[in-house]
Formats: C-alpha cells, structure tokens, sequence
C-alpha cells in the first residue's frame, strides 16, 4: 500500500506485544500481496488479467474489499468506483510530471472504467469482469480495511486497547489504560474554533480524505488525487473529509465518496448510514466552510469535558468466513 503503518498497544508484558505486533504486521502484509495496486502479482492485479468474462474464486478480503466498494458505487450512483484505475494512473503520472493528462488518453482510460463492469457475487466468492484492460484501484478504501483487519488480529490475542495507523486511517479499540478515549487529531487549523481539535474516541475507525498531501496545480487550480468518475477530472482541492465509522472498511470508503459527492450530497450519504459521521471543511479564497453531520456534532458535544466519554459501538463489518 506503499505507506506507513504504525501500531500502538497495552499489554501486560513486553514479550506478549513484540508478538503482537508480528501478527499484526504480518496481517497488513498479508492484506497488501492481496490489494496492492503496486505489485503487479497482488491478486487484485492477477485478477484483472483472469477475471475477463469468467466468475473468478477470490479471497475473503479482496471479496469485502470489492463488495462493499461496489455497495458504495451503486449508493452514490458511481462517485465512488474501485473501476477508475486507468484514469487514477493517468493522474498519478500526471502529477509526476507536473502537467495534466492528454485528453484523448483520459477518454480512452475512461473507457475502461464503469462500476457497472465489474460483477462481484458475495455467496459464490467470485467476481467478473466484463472487459479487457480494466484495472482495479481500492486505494480508496483499503487502508482502512487494512487498519480494522490488524486490529482484529490484535483483539483475538486478546489485546483489549491498541491503535492501528495506516497513513491517515485509523481504527481503534478501548481507551488506553486509566484514560477516556484516544486523542484523536481532528485537524490544526486555529481558524476552525467550532470543532474541537482533538476528540476522545474508543471502539471506532476515523478516515481523512484530503488533497493536502497529493495533488497537481495548474494555471491556479488545484487536482486532488481524488477523480470524478462523471468527469475523468481530479477535484477541486479544496475539500477535506473526515469520516468517523465503526470500521475502517466504512470510514475509508465514505471519505472518498464524500469527498466527490460534495457537501449536501455528501452530507446526505452520511446520515442515511446509522453509526457514521462526518466532518467537512471547506477552503476557499472567500473563507473556510464547515459542515458537520448530525453524528459528528454529537461527538463534539459529548467530548465536552463536563460529558461522559463519547463511545462510536464497537463491531467491525461481517464478513463471511
Ligand atoms: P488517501 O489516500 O489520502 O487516504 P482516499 O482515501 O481519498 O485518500 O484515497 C484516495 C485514492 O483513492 C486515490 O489515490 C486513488 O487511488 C483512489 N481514488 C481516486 N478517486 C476515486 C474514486 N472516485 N473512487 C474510488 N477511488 C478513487
Ligand atoms: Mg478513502
């Protein structure tokens, strides 16, 4: 997944968390032969090769990975779409070279593309799809997968508190000993007095989606890494989505798609989904805008020291095993 990953936990002896963070990390290790976009035998890579017009057994975690990107594909009518691969690399090489992508290559990458292409089926552990040359990017959603997965590891060593950071998806379980929740950085941003800059969490995964870190400017305008499947186009970047869910799987997805579905749609999204919330700041030259979902303004409000520790539920999505 090309990035960092950082895992903190309490145990009652040294000796019992250096295992624990072998099988944790070899669990993330596990998860990125299978999701890698990078490594050109990862099997979501082998599987765009096989899968071409042939139901093609996969893994458990490619399986929840693609069925739950395709539940979100179809819930905001492809804003969010794991098919985009071939523009997303057209970006990517775009933002090495400092210019933006051909036209007529973008056209034809996103010809390849379509969450309607690709046909996952949950109860025969297959997936399909339906044209050649199709690639696969679950960059928007498998960090988190990957952050909830470790701690699922961790949990059955029986390990009751520790984070799992994989670049800016965070999943967690109960507070550290002798305190109320993680300190969790929301942002650091003085300008933003209304929302708290930390908040104290347990029993939850938190997502950020932003193009502060990776993105092009050109002639004045900023291209997120985050594409517009209806356009082929990097969004404006000046949205940042941070997305609190009970599992990484969920956070991760949703920050994406909120972030190319924009504020009221995107606003929308998260309240239709029970044990979601979000944040989204704004930026522009008249000022910074921030909306909060109705979820997250109780977590702010509960995270007043004069209230009890907010808590998100503790349970990480099901998948058939
Ligand atoms: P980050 O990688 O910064 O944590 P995201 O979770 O938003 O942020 O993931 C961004 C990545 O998602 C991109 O680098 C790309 O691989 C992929 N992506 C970009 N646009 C879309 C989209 N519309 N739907 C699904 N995946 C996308
Ligand atoms: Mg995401």
């Amino acid at each position: 997944m090309g990035t960092l990953v950082r895992i903190t936990l309490y145990t009652s002896s040294e000796d019992a968390a250096r295992k624990a963070f072998e099988s944790a990390f070899a669990r993330i290790a596990e998860l990125d032969r299978i999701l890698s976009d990078y490594q050109p035998d990862s099997e979501l890579n082998q599987l765009t090769r096989k899968a071409l017009a042939r139901p093609t057994h996969v893994s458990k975690d490619l399986l929840a990975v693609l069925s739950a990107s395709q539940e979100l594909s179809e819930a905001t009518d492809g804003a969010f779409d794991v098919t985009q691969g071939p523009v997303i690399r057209l970006w990517r090489a775009a933002r090495k070279a400092g210019r933006l992508p051909d036209d007529s290559a973008l056209k034809e990458a996103a010809s390849r593309g379509g969450f309607r292409k690709l046909h996952v089926n949950v109860t025969r552990q297959t997936v399909m799809l339906d044209q050649s040359d199709m690639a696969l990017d679950v960059g928007a959603i498998g960090k988190g997968y990957a952050a909830s997965e470790a701690l699922t590891v961790l949990r059955g060593l029986g390990i009751r508190s520790a984070l799992v950071a994989v670049s800016g998806d965070l999943a967690f379980s109960d507070a550290p000993p002798g305190q109320r929740g993680w300190r969790i950085d929301i942002h650091d941003d003085p300008a933003l007095a209304a929302v708290p800059r930390v908040l104290e969490l347990t029993n939850a995964a938190v997502s950020t989606s932003g193009a502060s870190e990776q993105h092009l400017d050109i002639n004045g305008r900023r291209y997120s890494h985050v594409i517009d499947p209806s356009s082929g186009i990097g969004i404006d970047g000046d949205i940042t989505v941070t997305v609190i869910a009970r599992s990484g799987l969920d956070a991760d997805g949703l920050d994406t798609a909120v972030s190319v579905l924009g504020r009221d749609r995107g606003l929308a999204l998260i309240e239709s989904r029970p044990g979601t919330a979000a944040l989204i700041v704004e930026r522009s030259q008249t000022g910074t805008r921030v909306s909060m979902s109705a979820g997250f303004r109780h977590l702010v409000a509960a995270n007043d020291n004069t209230m009890p520790v907010a808590t998100a539920e503790a349970s990480s999505r099901r998948v058939d095993r």
